[in-house]
């Protein structure tokens, strides 16, 4: 980067930093975005001295409030709701809702940040939000997780619509949860509308919406891997956590003719060298539905290798495919992927790579994909349950999963246009970021000082 770019970034951060001093996870994302957005502006009079960027950092509202609800023991319980509507300027704010422990302020503003750009590279009219709860599923009931949800609904729903904010789902919030979250708005509002995505297939949701995010992530390595000359049939591949999008992965990867060896929780990854395949997959699910968080279960069911306490970017495969969480892969996995010759790293996971990592894969000139290319593929076909809600109809699964691979390969070669370096190597972290920022940036600037 040139001294004078690298100066200008450096006061951006001193700057974005001063006024939001507690929020390292909203610092990073911003950092990221920053180092590859600002040398643009600054060779583009007609970005330049517009304050994009410092408009662009401030939310354009932050809605917190407090659930409170019954236990099963009777007992009053408090949580905090969030909902940040970070970006409204190429369509109604839109993005997920997380139900985990490690959800506050800094965690959702780097995640609704991450989302308008994500959004913006998908090409459908959806601007960028986050929230979500510091309510964890962990060993709750299922009556519990209905209270809870229906309480968080309960001041949510007057601040979302259609046309205005559509929440998803996210970590900790899936088909179960969104059910009861939908159930509270339609009564509240005595209305049946898409006010939510991510819905069930009887009730106004888009088919193939639940697997679409770990599609998305399979097909945008796909074409990352054409564009190397490869391909990802025979390829063994490393994957963290057994949520939605590894499951959805999962799925894609054995379809391509790929084997996924490895998944992961918080207390560890399981080996399985025959691959998670059959019936391996729909167990996923139960897991998933046990509110427990571990893997190991797994290992006990199938016989298969379980490492307490590790994590999967220790095994020598082809492709590492992070699906859990932010900041599980730091410098040191970088390292033994390095080492490993693993081919690359493609992001399920909303920004699991920390900074360090992405330098030293980026150095290596090992392949590296960002969460907000490779796994737009969930927001996408949100989108396209947006457009059959309104329309009043329901298109195929094939139909859905012809447009989402469409939309997938779209976003690599917008990528691919702002991302290639001279020396050939494609930097999918900029041009993401470019990519992503010209369209907000251009509806931004039309729509004047708002
Ligand atoms: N939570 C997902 C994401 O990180 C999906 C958001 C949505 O469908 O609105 O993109």
């Amino acid at each position: 980067m040139a001294q004078k770019h690298m100066s200008a970034v450096k006061d951006f951060m001193d700057y974005v930093t001063a006024r939001n001093p507690h929020e390292p996870e909203f610092l990073s994302a911003v950092r990221e975005v920053a180092e590859t957005v600002i040398p643009f502006i600054e060779e583009n009079p007609k970005y330049k001295g517009k304050k994009i960027m410092e408009r662009l950092v401030e939310p354009e509202r932050v809605i917190m409030f407090r659930v409170p609800w019954v236990d099963d023991k009777g007992e009053i319980q408090v949580n905090r709701g969030y909902r940040v509507q970070f970006n409204s300027a190429i369509g109604p704010y839109k993005g997920g809702l997380r139900f985990h422990s490690t959800v506050n302020l800094s965690v959702l503003k780097f995640l609704g940040f991450e989302q308008i750009f994500k959004n913006s590279l998908t090409s459908l009219p959806m601007g960028g939000a986050k929230g979500g709860s510091d309510f964890s599923v962990r060993g709750k009931t299922e009556a519990e997780i209905m209270r809870f949800s229906q309480a968080f609904m309960q001041e949510l729903f007057r601040h979302i619509g259609p046309d205005t904010d559509v929440p998803a789902g996210d970590i900790g919030v899936g088909g179960r949860e969104l059910g009861y979250l939908f159930g509270m708005y339609k009564k509240l509002k005595n209305e049946f509308t898409g006010v939510l995505t991510g819905k069930g297939a009887a009730w106004g949701g888009s088919l193939i919406r639940p697997e679409a995010t770990g599609y998305g992530v399979v097909y945008f390595a796909e074409a990352a891997l054409n564009h190397m000359g490869k391909t990802i049939k025979g390829m063994e591949v490393a994957v963290s956590g057994f949520g939605n999008v590894s499951w959805g992965v999962v799925k894609k990867v054995n379809q391509l003719g790929g084997k996924v060896v490895t998944l992961s929780g918080p207390d560890g990854y399981i080996y399985d060298p025959d691959g998670v395949k059959g019936e391996k997959v729909d167990f996923m699910l139960r897991l998933r539905a046990s509110n427990q968080d571990i893997i190991r279960p797994y290992a006990e069911k199938f016989g298969v290798e379980f490492f307490p306490g590790k994590k999967p970017w220790e095994r020598k495969v082809d492709l590492a495919i992070p699906c859990a969480i932010q900041n599980e892969f730091d410098e040191n996995d970088a390292r033994m992927v390095v080492q490993n010759k693993v081919i690359g790293v493609v992001e399920g996971a909303n920004m699991p790579l920390t900074h360090e990592a992405v330098q030293i894969i980026q150095e290596n000139r090992l392949l590296y994909v960002p969460g907000k290319a490779a796994n737009a593929g969930g927001v996408a076909v949100s989108g396209l349950e947006m457009s059959q809600n309104a329309m009043h109809l329901q298109w195929s699964a094939e139909e859905v999963d012809r447009r989402l691979k469409q939309i997938m390969e779209n976003i690599h070669r917008n990528t691919l246009k702002y991302g290639m370096l001279p020396d050939g190597y494609v930097d999918y972290k900029k041009g993401a970021n470019i990519a992503g920022f010209i369209k907000v940036a251009d509806a931004m600037l039309a729509q004047g000082v708002v």
